[in-house]
């Protein structure tokens, strides 16, 4: 690869939501996350709690869903994972899909295994700034 080409590799925070692990679907999303090219650095099966929640979705808490969404994410164990890989924030968004499921392209994790806009399996930092405040906020886990 020529100088200056050289792909930067990030971290990125990833929750198998507890929708997707109580219907055991822990193992087919990780094996698309992997088979994707993105390393699985950490993974941890914990309850959320509900302080956790509301730091976490902080910018959500002026929504209307934002109770529902503290409600579910803490409903029952989730899995925390930091994920690893070159572009890793942009290619694990990409995987996940749309929020909303009947949105989202086939092949997808969203499309796969999404109940609807709100249990929606997985979720993914959206830029650089949020993958290194998601990962501070669930350090502790690991
Ligand atoms: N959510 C919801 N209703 C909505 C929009 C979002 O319940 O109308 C939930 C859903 O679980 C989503 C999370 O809130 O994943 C965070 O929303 P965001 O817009 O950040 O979507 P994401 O980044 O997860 O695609
Ligand atoms: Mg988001």
């Amino acid at each position: 690869m020529d100088r200056g080409e050289r792909l930067v590799s990030e971290k990125t925070l990833c929750i198998i939501k507890p929708d997707a692990v109580a219907n055991n679907f822990v193992d087919q999303i990780n094996e698309m996350i992997q088979s994707n090219g993105l390393l699985i650095l950490k993974s941890k099966k914990t309850d959320i709690s509900p302080e956790i929640a509301r730091q976490f979705y902080a910018e959500h808490s002026e929504k209307p869903f934002f109770s529902d969404l503290v409600d579910f994410i803490t409903s029952g164990p989730a899995v925390v994972q930091i994920l690893e890989g070159d572009s890793c924030i942009t290619n694990y968004r990409n995987l996940m899909g749309a929020t909303n499921p009947k949105e989202a392209e086939e092949g997808t994790i969203r499309k796969k295994f999404a109940e609807s806009i709100s249990k929606n399996a997985v979720h993914g930092s959206d830029s650089p700034e949020s993958a290194v405040r998601e990962i501070e906020i669930m350090s502790a886990l690991f």
